[in-house]
């Protein structure tokens, strides 16, 4: 254990999209080894979280164990640390104002003028250190959002620099991350953007003690003594974030360039390298043995950010099978409106995937999908509404339940076979009201879910509002449905699977949000394998 515990601040610059998460992740992952690091990442929107924000504004909403939904930046946190994080892991200004605002109410400042310097930072200060006692961190990352310059950053950016002064300078490290462009005809790695960023981070009082020049090429000892000279870093830590395919790399870039001696020397600990558990499964991954194509079926598929996740548990996939996963995005849309045929779209297709969603556009578009994999045989997993559309499906094509569906497309259906939660019944708020985290399923004997997971009982992550229908579970069983995995509590299906068909599979839950490098998530690996077999 530290004698004090450390605080790393992670800042950006230039422009959004460097993937400031990423490195502070690799940061993170180069300590997580021998340290108790704990991620905060402090958000400048008023929302209080992203649940009630557009996948297409802000990329797949990730859900954590205790029900917080938060952005996808936990996704790396969680997969790069190997730490389940907390709701509270994740400060937004929507938090930071509801504090205030109730504390004012409350009569705590009695007398005192509310301001935003010194109340709201010490908002923002105390909720750093209540996240470090609580979780005891001896490493604190904090990701500040936005880029510096962002008027709704700077609140944070004032925390982070009176930090210093509560914490101790040899206690705290600053990491800006900026921007190197080499413009086209020019030919040459800019400094410039960076030294404009980084004047504006000492603008408001931060010096940074590394940085890191996102480049397509590594940078060069020139452009490295440029930086290190017009922003009065030690050349040393100045690092590439370089392009890469496979963002798994970064840790072992970073420790290449030296980073593990940049945080012993200016934090003062005692580490040796980076544990090396990835290096072989990333070796994996450049060396496949088979080639299959997965087919994601969706309608923010132009925006594979929403699918985040999913493209993550299939990158696990194939570092442990050695098939090279391709994916191929499709819009149910163009199927339903008769744009596509349901040939074409499922051409060289070895397996599918149905994710979750929402609302009804696309929905008969991928009901065809499901109907097609049921009956050609071809491997198919369902994530939350799709375990919803593959038993509308069933009930419609195997049932014979006409128009069958679920009440969120249809709610006049005669044969409502998925239907709102009982406890969702009368909610009118949007914000954190859906059946959100962690839930335990029981899976049933002799199930193939139970072989995948090899093991009785499983807790997985949820985001939804709707469930099959209780009334209709024992009438899908007869005609050959299996409802596999239950939340017993309740008698929700939690997993469904067809027994004549090499992979017809379905669960509630989102299980992508748990896959891990050295730990797959079991239903996606089935995937992989039966796809690799049905090739
Ligand atoms: N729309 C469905 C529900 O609310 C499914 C949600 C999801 O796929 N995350 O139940």
């Amino acid at each position: 254990m530290l004698k004090k515990r450390k605080f790393i601040v992670v800042t950006g610059g230039v422009l959004s999209g460097l993937g400031k998460g990423i490195a502070a992740a690799s940061i993170g992952h180069v300590l997580s080894s021998q340290y108790r690091v704990v991620p905060i990442k402090l958000d400048g929107y008023l929302n209080v979280d992203p649940g009630t924000m557009n996948p297409y504004e802000h990329g797949e909403v990730f859900v954590l164990d205790d029900g917080g939904e938060v952005d996808m930046d936990f996704g790396h946190y969680e997969r790069f640390l190997n730490v389940s994080c907390k709701f509270e892991h994740n400060l937004t200004m929507g938090k930071v104002f509801e504090e205030i605002r109730s504390k004012e109410r409350r009569g705590d400042y009695l007398g005192k003028t509310v301001q935003f310097v010194p109340h709201v930072v010490d908002v923002i200060k105390g909720r750093i250190f209540s996240v470090a006692e609580k979780e005891q961190a001896e490493i604190m990352l904090i990701e500040v959002g936005g880029t510096v310059g962002d008027m709704e950053s700077d609140l944070y950016i004032e925390a982070m620099r009176q930090l210093e002064n509560d914490v101790g300078e040899e206690n705290i490290l600053y990491v800006h991350l900026t921007y190197v462009p080499i413009p086209a005809g020019v030919a040459e790695q800019k400094s410039k953007p960076t030294q404009q960023s980084v004047y504006e981070l000492r603008k408001r009082g931060i010096q940074p003690d590394v940085i890191i020049g996102r480049c397509s090429e590594p940078l060069t000892p020139e452009i490295k003594s440029k930086i290190a000279s017009f922003c009065g870093v030690d050349k040393k830590a100045i690092f590439t974030g370089l392009d890469v395919d496979n963002v798994y790399k970064i840790p072992f870039l970073l420790e290449e360039e030296g980073i593990v001696e940049i945080l012993k020397e200016k934090l003062g600990l005692e580490f040796r390298k980076i544990d090396d558990l990835w290096k072989e499964l990333l070796h994996n991954l450049e060396n496949p043995i088979q080639e299959i194509t997965v087919a994601l079926c969706g309608k923010y598929t132009s925006l594979t950010d929403s699918y985040a996740s999913i493209k993550e548990a299939l990158m696990h996939c194939s570092a442990h099978t050695k098939a090279r996963v391709n994916m191929k995005f499709i819009e149910t849309t163009a199927i339903e409106e008769g744009r596509l045929s349901i040939g074409e779209a499922l051409a060289g297709v070895d397996g599918v995937i149905v994710p979750g969603g929402f609302g009804s556009r696309g929905v008969e578009g991928k009901l065809e999908v499901v109907r097609y994999c049921r009956e050609n045989k071809i491997p198919i997993l369902g994530i939350c509404f799709g375990l919803q559309l593959m038993v509308v499906e069933f009930a419609r094509n195997v049932c014979l339940l006409e128009k069958a569906n679920t009440t969120e497309v249809d709610p006049e259906t005669t044969h409502p076979v998925v239907d709102l939660m009982s406890e969702q019944k009368g909610i009118e708020a949007k914000g954190a009201t859906m059946r959100l985290g962690a839930y335990i399923s029981y899976l049933r004997e002799g199930s193939l879910v139970r072989k995948l997971y090899n093991s009785e009982i499983v807790s997985e992550r949820h985001r939804h509002r709707y469930e099959v229908n209780r009334q209709y579970h024992q009438f899908l069983q007869e005609n050959g449905l299996s409802i596999s995995g239950l939340y017993l509590e309740k008698n929700l299906a939690e997993f469904i699977e067809l027994r004549d068909h090499p992979y017809f599979i379905a669960t509630q839950a989102h299980p992508e949000l748990k896959s891990r490098l050295s730990n797959p998530a079991p239903l996606f690996l089935g995937l992989v394998k039966a796809a690799m077999e049905k090739k």
